[in-house]
């Protein structure tokens, strides 16, 4: 891809939608967005071969949203999309990339949510709708989804809904769109069905692919760690204290999380100062001088703020967001290893963005190797030294005065100079305890997701309680198709529809914070109180307890498994009655079709109605 600069304003966006990426904080395009912004405002369809973390849903949200009539109430943009939590995701960008559009409104419609709900959504007549593939073309067919105003219509990685049996829906839906109505396909991969289906409906596509610039990083370790978003924080502090570092450069994606995490590191006692493309020349060279002079020990920077930086003293380059393409990783962790001095990069990668770190690792010729978050006994360890390290400093001082305190102290309280010494300890590591938490995920330091490591041989991944092997892998399709016989165990969480609570949230919450796609997620049932939900028999302990503290609509999940107990039915029934579901034409859901035994899959969600 060519290094387009310019920004998103040369780019033609209305000032609707640049106000709204000021908002965010976006400095400028992503390379990707640079490149379908103009096809995509020109009415051109695209071929975009594009993973997670690239910015590809802003590549097509907003110069498409650029021609969207707000005062037209009917669907103007559709998008498919595999699952829930990306159709949620994505109706969240458009959402927040149109917030300064008045009458602006967008729909997430999925299996598993309230038909009724939905259908009184659609009739509000929302311009965008983002759907996964099955439930979309059950409200076409009902005739409640009219694409007659129709201008574009995207799907989104292309590949996911292919592995999740959704191709023949995609069909009937690319079948059933206008004829003049743009179409744009993104997917990380290009299987063959793909691209047949690429040729058969895209007329003249531009094609769009993120850099592949060969460029070997040599001098540099380069090192990623496996976290989620929830817990990033966490391990940064963490890797921080355990890592001998001098000068760091930390790279965040936007201005906002620049600055958010530049205080929230300053207020953990890093010496530390953003570095972004809103701040004038001379405070931007004032925290590069600092970092230099070793005033400052870490840099929070943008893309666009740490271009050309050269500081011999920068010894590692965290990656806390992933870069958009290999160009800028090459160039960001290019801020290392310099004057001759060796480096360490270090790679934050969510689960989702593990596909962008294969083409990465392809892209620079070079491997980046697992890291595992310090544990929470190797960061007390070390500061434990440290603490020693200052003690031997003081100890070297006149402590004669101190020496009688600590005699009149254990006279005055009757204790021993043992229990003074610990109890002075307690007090000074208040603020950096020596005994902490474990991070409450699950770590993969194995490249094969679902394999742990055993003294070089590797074993199936086990439950908890050392039972039967759990389904290879949490997080992607590919698990289930090759374990049809996932058994299902009946939870409760203590958040129900008296709180807020929507399917999309609960589904949102558990996949993220468990690491569990939601093809595993099963059956949900809201009541007032409380919800019931089917998860995979056999969850992790430590991810179980780890939910119990996840908060929904400002409540925690409290999980717990449902056992025998008398489920609310009884005393916390469902608002509306079972029998006000129509069953004969209840619609097929998002059920993907393929080569699983229905029996044996666990079933859908499906919010009581
Ligand atoms: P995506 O690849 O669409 O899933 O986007 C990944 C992340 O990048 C999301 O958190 C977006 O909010 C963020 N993002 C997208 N475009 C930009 C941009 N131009 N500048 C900064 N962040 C962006």
């Amino acid at each position: 891809m060519s290094s387009d600069e310019r920004t998103f304003r040369e780019l033609g966006l209305s000032e609707n939608l640049l106000r709204a990426l000021d908002d965010l904080g976006y400095e400028k395009p992503t390379p990707i967005q640079s490149a379908s912004i103009d096809p995509l405002m020109a009415g051109k369809d695209i071929l975009g071969q594009a993973q997670t973390g690239t910015g590809k849903t802003g590549a097509f949200a907003l110069p498409l949203l650029n021609s969207v009539d707000q005062k037209l109430n009917a669907p103007q943009i559709l998008v498919l999309a595999p699952t829930r939590e990306l159709a949620v995701q994505v109706a969240e960008a458009f959402g927040s990339y149109a917030k300064h559009m008045k009458g602006f409104h967008v729909l997430p419609i999925y299996g598993g949510q309230s038909m009724h709900q939905q259908l009184s959504a659609l009739r509000r007549g929302p311009q965008v709708v983002v759907g996964t593939p099955g439930r979309v073309m059950d409200h076409m067919r009902r005739g409640t989804l009219k694409l007659d105003s129709l201008k574009a219509l995207v799907l989104d990685e292309a590949d996911e809904m292919l592995k999740m049996g959704f191709i023949d829906d995609i069909e009937w839906v690319l079948e059933h769109k206008p004829a003049d109505s743009q179409l744009a396909l993104f997917s990380a991969t290009m299987p063959e069905q793909i691209k047949r289906v690429a040729n058969k409906h895209l007329s003249d596509p531009v094609h769009i692919s993120i850099s592949t610039t060969n460029s070997t990083v040599e001098s540099i370790d380069q090192r990623f760690v496996q976290v989620s978003q929830h817990n990033k924080l966490e391990a940064l502090v963490r890797v921080l204290e355990v890592e001998n570092t001098e000068g760091i450069i930390i790279f965040v994606r936007t201005r906002n999380s620049c600055v958010e995490l530049a205080e929230k590191l300053e207020a953990r006692g890093y010496a530390s100062s953003p570095l972004h493309g809103d701040m004038n020349q001379q405070a931007r060279e004032r925290a590069v001088e600092q970092l230099k002079r070793g005033k400052l020990d870490i840099l929070i920077a943008t893309d666009v703020a740490a271009r050309g930086l050269d500081v011999e003293r920068i010894g590692h380059v965290v990656n806390y967001d992933i870069p958009y393409d290999s160009e800028a990783y090459v160039h960001r962790i290019g801020r290392t290893g310099r004057a001759g001095r060796t480096g360490m990069a270090i790679l934050f990668v969510t689960n989702r963005e593990m596909r962008m770190l294969r083409t990465i690792e392809r892209a620079t010729s070079s491997r980046i190797s697992p890291m595992k978050v310090p544990s929470p006994e190797t960061v007390a360890e070390r500061r434990l030294s440290r603490l020693g390290e200052q003690i031997q400093e003081t100890i070297n001082g006149d402590l004669d005065f101190m020496k009688n305190a600590v005699a009149e102290l254990c006279q005055q309280l009757e204790i021993d100079t043992d229990l003074l010494a610990a109890a002075l300890l307690q007090q000074v590591q208040s603020e950096r305890p020596l005994q902490l938490p474990a991070i409450q995920e699950r770590q993969r330091d194995s490249r094969d997701s679902g394999r742990d490591r055993d003294n070089g041989r590797e074993r199936p991944r086990r439950d908890s309680r050392g039972g039967r092997p759990l389904p290879t892998s949490f997080g992607s399709a590919e698990g289930l198709k090759d374990k049809p016989d996932v058994k299902m165990c009946r939870y409760v969480i203590e958040v129900g529809r008296d709180n807020g609570v929507g399917v999309g949230n609960i589904v949102g919450a558990i996949a993220n914070e468990a690491n569990i796609d939601s093809q595993f997620i099963g059956q949900i049932q809201l009541f007032d109180q409380v919800t019931s939900i089917d998860l995979p028999d056999g969850m992790p302990k430590d991810v179980l307890t780890h939910l119990r503290k996840v908060r929904v609509c400002g409540k925690p999940l409290n999980i717990r498994e449902a056992g025998d107990t008398p489920f609310p039915e009884q005393s916390d029934r469902p608002r509306r009655p079972r029998n006000d579901r129509p069953r004969g034409d209840r619609p097929r859901g998002d059920r993907p079709r393929g080569d699983r035994p229905r029996n044996d899959r666990p079933r859908k969600p499906r919010d009581s109605e």
